[in-house]
C-alpha cells in the first residue's frame, strides 16, 4: 500500500502545525510520497506566504525596497525551522532569491518558492528525499501543462525511491523559467505524483474534515460526506462547493485512484472519499446541495419560435460573438431562457440584446437579474421515487418561488433557479427536509 498526502497552507503554517503533520506521517508508514504547499494563514488576520512573495516581487518589480518584506518572509520560515529544532539554514537560498528578485526574473518563479522552501523544510524534518518540481513537472512552452511528459518524468525520477517530498504548486518550461498552475494548485501536484507512483492512495490534508452537505455559512453545522463521486463532486464544485482544485481530479480519475480528504487539525476524523463509483449508498437521498448567487436570465419570446429552424443556434451565437458563456438553457414553445453570470453579462447586456435582435427579430426579450441557481446532487436520487416532488413542496412550505427548473439527464442532479433573496432559506429547506427530517 502506497499513499501520497498533499498538506494544504494552513497545514503548514507554523511548527505547532508542522508537527501535527510530522505525526500524521508517522502513524502510517505507506504515507511515503509527501506533497507541501507553501505555508498558509496561521489566524484569519494572517497573509499566506504566497501572497507575500506576490507582493513582495511586485515591490521588486517597481524598483521599490524589496528586502524588507523578503526578511518577513523569511522570518516565517526561520520561526518554522527554530520550532521544530532543525539544524537546517535557508540563509544560501534567500540569498539566490535576493538575487532573482533584482533580476525580475518572473512572477511565477517569486511565487513558486514558497511550497519549494517549505519543500526543504519538510525533508529536512521527516528525513525524506527532497526531489525539486521544476525537475518533473513539465510545461509547454506556450505555458500549457504538458501531463504526459510531466508522468515520464516523475514516475522515472520516483522509481525505486522508498519516499519523498515533491513540492507543490509549480514546474517548468523545458528552458528551466519556472510556471506555476493556478492558485490551489499543489492539489494537481499531488495527483501528478498519485498517478505517476501508482499509488492506491491520495490523501488531501486540509482544515475541514472534507465535504459537507451544505454550506456551513447557510446552514449550522452541516453533515458532512462519507463518500462522493468523481461525478457528484463535479456538479457541486461547478455550483461553487470548493475544497479541492478542480484540475486535481483528472490524472486520479483516469487511473481510478481514490481521493481521500482528510483534516490536519482532527485526523481522526474519516473525511470525505472521492471515488469513480461505489455502490455504497448515500446515507440521505441526496449527496449534497450547492447553490451560486449572482445569475441573470435573458428570456427572448417570439410566436411559432418552435418552427423556425435555426433559432436556437443564432441566438447563442450572438453569446459567443460576445465570448460569453451560457450556464442553462430551459426553453418553452415560443420563449427560450439564457441563464447567464451577471459579472460576464453586466457591461455587454446592451450589445447582446441588439445583436439577438438583429439576429431573429424577437417580439420581446426580458432580463431578470439578481437569481441563485441551487444545485441539488446525489447518485441515490436515480433509484428514489419522489425527489423532485420533495424538492418543491419543501421550496413551497418555505414559500419560495421556483423560478427554473433543470433536471440532467443523468438523474445525478436537479437544478432550481430562485430569486436572490430567497437563496439561503431555499438551501436551508431542501437541507431540512433530506437531511434532518428526512421525510
Ligand atoms: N500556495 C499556492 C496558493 O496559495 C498553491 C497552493 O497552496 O496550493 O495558491
Amino acid at each position: 500500500m502506497r499513499k501520497v498526502v498533499k498538506f494544504g497552507g494552513s497545514s503548514l503554517a507554523s511548527a505547532e502545525q508542522f508537527k501535527k503533520v510530522g505525526r500524521i506521517i508517522q502513524a502510517d508508514e505507506s504515507r511515503c510520497y509527501v506533497v507541501p504547499s507553501a505555508p498558509g494563514k496561521r489566524n484569519s488576520s494572517d497573509t499566506k506566504v504566497t501572497d507575500m512573495l506576490y507582493s513582495c516581487y511586485g515591490a521588486a518589480i517597481r524598483e521599490k525596497d524589496f528586502v524588507k518584506q523578503l526578511e518577513e518572509i523569511r522570518r516565517r520560515y526561520v520561526d518554522i525551522i527554530e520550532g521544530l529544532g532543525l539544524n537546517l539554514s535557508l540563509d544560501k537560498e534567500f540569498e539566490i532569491i535576493r538575487h532573482n528578485f533584482g533580476k525580475k526574473i518572473g512572477r511565477s518563479y517569486a511565487a513558486s518558492r514558497g511550497e519549494y522552501l517549505n519543500g526543504l523544510i519538510m525533508a529536512a524534518y521527516l528525513g525524506f528525499q527532497f526531489v525539486d518540481a521544476a525537475e518533473v513537472v513539465r510545461f509547454r512552452e506556450d505555458g500549457s501543462f504538458d501531463a504526459e511528459t510531466t508522468n515520464e518524468l516523475l514516475s522515472a525520477r520516483l522509481d525505486g525511491m522508498e519516499n519523498a517530498v515533491v513540492p507543490g504548486f509549480y514546474g517548468t518550461k523545458e528552458d528551466g523559467t519556472i510556471v506555476t498552475f493556478s492558485r490551489g494548485g499543489s492539489d494537481i501536484t499531488g495527483s501528478l505524483v498519485s498517478l505517476a507512483v501508482g499509488a492506491d492512495l491520495y490523501e488531501n490534508w486540509t482544515d475541514v474534515s472534507g465535504f459537507l452537505v451544505a454550506d456551513p455559512r447557510i446552514v449550522p453545522n452541516p453533515k458532512s460526506i462519507e463518500t462522493i463521486t468523481y461525478h457528484e463532486l463535479r456538479e457541486l464544485s461547478y455550483m461553487g462547493a470548493s475544497v479541492l482544485h478542480e484540475d486535481a481530479i483528472f490524472p486520479v480519475r483516469k487511473a481510478g485512484i481514490p481521493i481521500n480528504i482528510r483534516n490536519t487539525n482532527a485526523p481522526e476524523d474519516k473525511g470525505t472519499l472521492i471515488v469513480e463509483s461505489t455502490c455504497r449508498q448515500p446515507k440521505y437521498t441526496i449527496t449534497g446541495i450547492a447553490g451560486t448567487d449572482g445569475f441573470v436570465s435573458v428570456t427572448v419570446e417570439k410566436a411559432m419560435m418552435n418552427s423556425e429552424i435555426g433559432f436556437c443556434r443564432k441566438v447563442l451565437s450572438v453569446f459567443e460573438d460576445n465570448d460569453i458563456s451560457i450556464e442553462h438553457m430551459p426553453s418553452g414553445i415560443d420563449t427560450m431562457t439564457i441563464f447567464v453570470h451577471k459579472d460576464k453579462f453586466e457591461e455587454k447586456e446592451q450589445k447582446v440584446i441588439a445583436g439577438i435582435h438583429k439576429a431573429v427579430d424577437p417580439d420581446h426579450i426580458e432580463l431578470e437579474s439578481d437569481l441563485a441557481l441551487i444545485a441539488i446532487v446525489g447518485r441515490g436520487m436515480r433509484a428514489t421515487r419522489g425527489t423532485a416532488g420533495r424538492i418543491f413542496s419543501a421550496l413551497a412550505h418555505a414559500n419560495i418561488n421556483v423560478k427554473m427548473i433543470d433536471q440532467g439527464s443523468s438523474e445525478l442532479n436537479i437544478i432550481v433557479g430562485v430569486h436572490h433573496a430567497d437563496f439561503k432559506s431555499a438551501i436551508r429547506a431542501l437541507y431540512d427536509i433530506f437531511v434532518v427530517t428526512q421525510l
